[in-house]
């Protein structure tokens, strides 16, 4: 029988995974994508407006910065990406960037961020289940053989895989149900390397203008370091191919840190009326927007990761199954820290299989 393969997350490190996976091993193997939103993506997140689906905000991720040691390690990725006009070089005015290594490249990606993980998801060829929330990890022994059963939220079955590779958000991990306590429990190094990992959270709204609306200024992402509550405004639908003039201009507001901690438990609604305050102090001409889209990252960016990059970590082992987690948490929490992940977690995956004789 072909080894089962579960990745539970389709963002850029579960995406990543499994291209690496197929390249390799074609139809050796079986793999399931599990993601609990209705659409792929995670953190490099493209939202749509309900008025105009053409018209989008990038709500994560927002550019890609890559430095000079990436540009070689990576080289392949980034030819793809470029070769196929999901990235493209952003000569676009960005104020207020803070210090890079010389020789950092920045890109944008002109059909939205997350076409980068749904063009790794297509290359693959495996075809995500959404709206399946995994919420339990248990290990079942039948005839001497272990497989790891995974459960999701609004189903009593349990699918058996010889493989499960976790990428959501660490803290999520602690929130599943099952034997998985007792597997981490047993592990206790691995389980304090995990329970020390921070994330920070951050407000993002999307501002969507009609066709025609003029955003007067000169720059199209510009960092505030002085405002309590706005880190990050840009102008986003510069990023796009389309006009803006076509579907209307989009702006994408960040808030700081702090302000996203202290604001994390409050009514969204409150919070976004709070935000758009301090943008009209920034921008006092900007329009009113005729729609506008709130996002809470509770798991923004990871803040303190997996001590020594390691990749991923392995959950538990034996001769017949594997559990592993990985993501940006594991190396950082960027575009290439997501694949040094994926190439860590597809090769540990692979070594597992061909020595326990699976394919
Ligand atoms: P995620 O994208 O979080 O993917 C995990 C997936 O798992 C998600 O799709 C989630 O829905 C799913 N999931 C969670 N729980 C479950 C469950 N129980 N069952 C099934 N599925 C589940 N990076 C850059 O390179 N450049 C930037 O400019 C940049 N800016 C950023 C700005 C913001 C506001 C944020 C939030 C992130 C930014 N990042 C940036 C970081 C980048 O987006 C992340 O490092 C990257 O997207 C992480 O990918 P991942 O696959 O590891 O995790």
């Amino acid at each position: 029988m072909i080894p089962r393969v579960l990745i539970v997350g389709a963002g850029l490190t579960g995406a990543t995974t499994a291209l690496l996976l197929q390249r390799e091993l074609q139809q050796r193997v079986s793999i399931a994508i599990w993601e609990t939103a209705r659409g792929s993506g995670g953190r490099m997140n493209t939202n749509r407006s309900n008025s105009n689906p053409k018209a989008s905000a990038d709500l994560g991720a927002q550019y890609i910065s890559c430095s000079p040691a990436y540009a070689t390690l990576h080289a392949e990725f980034y030819d793809e990406l470029l070769t196929n006009d999901i990235l493209k070089p952003c000569s676009l005015t960005i104020e207020g960037l803070k210090e890079q290594e010389p020789g950092t490249k920045h890109y944008i990606a002109p059909s939205g961020i997350n076409r980068i993980v749904k063009f790794y998801l297509q290359q693959s060829g495996v075809t995500v289940d959404h709206n399946r929330n995994l919420n339990t990890i248990d290990v079942e022994v039948h005839n001497d053989v272990e497989s790891i059963l995974a459960g999701y939220k609004s189903s009593d079955k349990k699918t058996p895989y010889d493989v499960v590779l976790l990428t959501q958000p660490v803290p999520k991990l602690f929130q599943l149900e099952g034997g998985i306590h007792s597997i981490l429990t047993k592990n206790s190094d691995v389980l304090k390397k995990l329970q020390d990992v921070e994330y920070s959270s951050r407000y993002a709204l999307g501002l969507y203008y009609p066709p025609g609306t003029k955003i007067d200024v000169e720059w199209t992402g510009k960092y505030t370091y002085d405002d309590p509550c706005i880190r990050w405004i840009c102008i986003d639908d510069k990023k796009r191919e389309q006009e803006s003039n076509e579907n209307g201009p989009t702006v994408v507001v960040h808030t700081s840190v702090p302000f996203g901690l202290k604001h994390l438990e409050d009514n969204k609604e409150g919070v976004q009326q709070l935000i758009l305050q301090h943008l009209s102090t920034l921008l006092p001409n900007l329009p009113d927007p005729i729609e506008v889209k709130c996002q809470r990252w509770r798991y923004s960016q990871v803040y303190k990761g997996i001590e020594g990059s390691p990749g991923c970590l392995k959950l538990m082992e034996s001769k017949s199954v594997l559990l592993l987690m990985a993501g940006d948490a594991f190396v950082h929490s960027n575009y290439d820290g997501c694949i040094e992940s994926a190439k860590t977690s597809s090769q540990a995956i692979i070594n597992f299989l061909k020595s326990n004789g699976k394919i």
